[in-house]
């Protein structure tokens, strides 16, 4: 189909200083998890991004010296010749498919603790590290300025050998350049500090240093924040940040600019609605005549249009809404739309960077597998035979294991047992802030419904003998999970005692709308991510007296990993909710619930009408079981039916069980190894 009318500004060029973007889809700089360690994955998947359609893809932070150092986590680097060599790869497969390539130099400074480089850290101003390690950092001494300088100049000359077409001055999210720039972190008296002028004097340094190193074979770029979101305490976008622009306003090729820090950057939607970044970032155009590029987890291309013709950007800029799609554009181009895989903002992409893995996505399960499995996101190796697949469990373990079996051609039966399809995404995209989360049963849907060859069956609770009876050659049980009762958790291992004295519910009765008897609710979390604190939400969002209790030292401890503990944890007290960290809960008589100190201080008593119990799920495996001790030998548990997750380990687990039926799959090495062999 040909691109809609209204979407074809979209597809036209952009120059960006000495080179020209095909079209004004433009994959900003994001982590991956990846980094230097794994070359040949990273650019794997850089590389599909360019099949897909953006016009520019860029790299995650790059490192331009060692000290510049953020390990343990995954950043590039562009340090030696080895570095231009593996940098080279991406670059190489980013313009296989006609894409502009970019690098993001960075610096890190006061976030930078070299703990692999083992160099000085330095900062503006001689602070402490951000990640509050050990070693402060030196306050920059002249000398260091302009190694810093040279630093920037000799990364963008590796970075033209790599072949990259952009070259990026790095001034947001906190990092050094921003670090000269904002009055919080720059206590200096030389002519690098005071003034904003003077505060300014290293970004255009750093910018006129890029300049000359590329020697017009590049475009110089800027990423600045252009508000740190902490009110007059930072740079506001109609302070300072503005006047940043102004100031440097045609010295760069290209504006990418969006808000500091990365948890506000990439905000989940939990917190945030698309284009939520277009109050801070759409003066740019107005002080700038340099093209413009922002983010806002744009997933809608009527949107992105308009932003266009209201001339607030001029290239659409995505890194969340590249990860879970990385062939919209294609999709938008081709006038295929609905096909487009909405980006659901749960941040899980961004777990993998923050906890030291390779990125992972909860909508696009390739995402991360493109080299190591040969993963694609958007085509998958035909059948390897005509046998019929039944599918029992229509959540979204089972919808992507029928989906992506559907489009390998086989003929697929998905059977659920009850009157919708999505399993726990129905009743979990209810709660708080989630609503976006449907979108991972509506793209499974709306794909099954083109596929002439998947039969789906709604209201159909198979037991073992329907399903012998079936007689399909692969079987896959999605049965999902459920919440435990018993108070077993990651630190409560033998569960709470007396539980059947008290009015006790579990995350699956309050979603399946349960209303806890009384007035006062104690949510007990040993679970860690995000559902204790969403009920607490709800509940109080309701009107109930909500008392929050967990052993760790913070509400909704693993969403740290997704850049919402912070996030979550003040919603919480704005809504009254009592929080108490530091305490299992040990029993329950009645209405009382001990709880126990786990750092040896006081325990505690306290009452409650009703507790819900976020601890652990356990698997619904009976099923798998009973076909098991029949002797069914074709039979396989996915999803939260065979270990209970996330989303994300659902999708995954449905996904690889179609991709490796009638494949030989080595089941003690299932992949590829990107590493140095000696
Ligand atoms: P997952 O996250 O692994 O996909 P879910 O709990 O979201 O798991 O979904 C499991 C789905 O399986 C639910 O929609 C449930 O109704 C369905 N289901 C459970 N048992 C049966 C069965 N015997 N026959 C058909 N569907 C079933
Ligand atoms: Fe979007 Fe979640 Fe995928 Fe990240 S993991 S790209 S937030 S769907």
């Amino acid at each position: 189909m040909p691109t809609a009318p209204q979407h074809e500004i979209l597809f036209e060029p952009v120059k960006i200083g000495p080179v020209t973007a095909k079209n004004r889809f433009y994959q900003v700089p994001h982590c991956t998890g990846m980094g230097y360690q794994l070359p040949r994955t990273v650019a794997a998947m850089r590389e599909v991004k360019a099949e897909g359609g953006w016009a520019v893809v860029n790299t995650e932070y790059c490192s331009m010296h060692p000290s510049s150092d953020d390990g343990p986590y995954a950043f590039c680097t562009l340090w030696d010749e080895d570095d231009v060599r593996n940098m080279a790869t991406m670059t190489e497969g980013v313009h296989r498919h006609g894409a502009l390539a970019g690098v993001q130099l960075w610096h890190g400074g006061m976030h930078a603790p070299n703990r692999y480089s083992r160099m000085t850290p330095l900062s503006v101003s001689g602070s402490p590290n951000f990640h509050a390690a050990p070693q402060q950092t030196r306050a920059m001494e002249k000398s260091d300025i302009r190694d810093l300088v040279r630093w920037q100049g000799d990364a963008a000359r590796r970075a033209v050998r790599a072949g990259f077409d952009i070259v990026y001055v790095y001034a947001g999210h906190d990092y050094l350049p921003l670090q000269f720039l904002s009055e919080r972190h720059n206590r200096r008296t030389d002519e690098y500090g005071g003034s904003l002028e003077n505060r300014l004097r290293l970004l255009r340094e750093l910018l006129e240093a890029t300049r000359e190193a590329v020697e017009g074979k590049a475009a110089v770029a800027i990423r600045l924040a252009v508000d740190e979101i902490l009110g007059d305490a930072g740079i506001t976008h109609d302070g300072e940040g503005r006047e940043i622009v102004k100031a440097l306003a045609d010295l760069p090729d290209l504006w990418d600019v969006n808000v500091s820090f990365t948890e506000n950057d990439s905000k989940s939607a939990r917190f945030s609605e698309e284009g939520f970044q277009e109050d801070y970032t759409r003066f740019v155009k107005e002080v700038t005549g340099k093209p413009v590029v922002g983010v806002g987890r744009y997933t809608s291309p009527d949107r992105m249009a308009g932003l266009i013709r209201k001339g607030h950007l001029d290239l659409i800029g995505a890194a969340r809404p590249s990860i879970a799609d990385p062939f919209m554009p294609k999709k938008v181009e081709e006038g295929r739309t609905e096909a487009i895989r909405e980006c659901i903002g749960c941040n899980i992409c961004r777990s993998g960077n923050n906890e030291g893995t390779p990125i992972r996505c909860t909508q696009n399960p390739t995402m991360g597998e493109e080299w190591r499995r040969g993963w694609h996101p958007d085509t998958i190796q035909p059948k390897g035979s005509d046998g019929q697949v039944l599918i029992i469990g229509g959540g979204p373990a089972g919808l992507e294991a029928a989906r992506a079996a559907g489009q390998r051609g086989y003929s697929v039966a998905l059977a659920e047992a009850g009157t919708e399809f999505g399993g726990r995404i129905l009743r979990e995209c209810k709660l708080p802030g989630l609503s976006t989360w449907l979108r991972v049963r509506d793209w499974r849907l709306g794909r099954l419904t083109e596929l002439g060859n998947v039969e789906t069956y709604l209201d159909s609770p198979l037991t073992a003998s329907d399903i012998l009876e079936f007689d399909a050659a692969h079987i896959a049980v999605a049965t999902g999970a459920e919440w435990r009762r018993d108070g077993l958790g990651a630190h409560s291992l033998n569960g709470v005692s007396g539980i059947d004295s008290g009015v006790i519910l579990t995350p699956d009765d309050i979603l399946s709308g349960t209303k806890p008897p009384g007035e006062s609710v104690l949510i007990y979390d040993d679970d860690h991510y995000y559902m204790a604190g969403a009920i607490a939400e709800k509940l109080a969002l309701e009107g109930y007296k909500v008392r929050y209790v967990t052993p760790s030292t913070v509400v909704s401890e693993w969403t740290a990993m997704t850049n919402e503990q912070g996030f979550i944890q003040t919603r919480l007290l704005s809504l009254g909710v009592e929080i108490v960290t530091g305490h299992a809960m040990e029993s329950v008589d009645g209405n009382r619930i001990q709880l126990h100190c786990i750092y040896g201080g006081p325990d505690r008593e306290c009452t409650a009408d009703s507790v819900v119990l976020v601890t652990a799920r356990v698997a619904k495996d009976a099923l798998y079981r009973e076909l098991v001790a029949a002797g069914a030998e074709n039979v396989t548990r996915i999803g939260d039916c065979d270990a209970p997750g996330a989303l994300v380990h659902a999708v995954y687990a449905g996904h690889r069980f179609a991709r490796e039926l009638d494949e030989e799959v080595d089941p003690d090495m299932p992949f590829r190894r990107d590493r140095v062999v000696v």
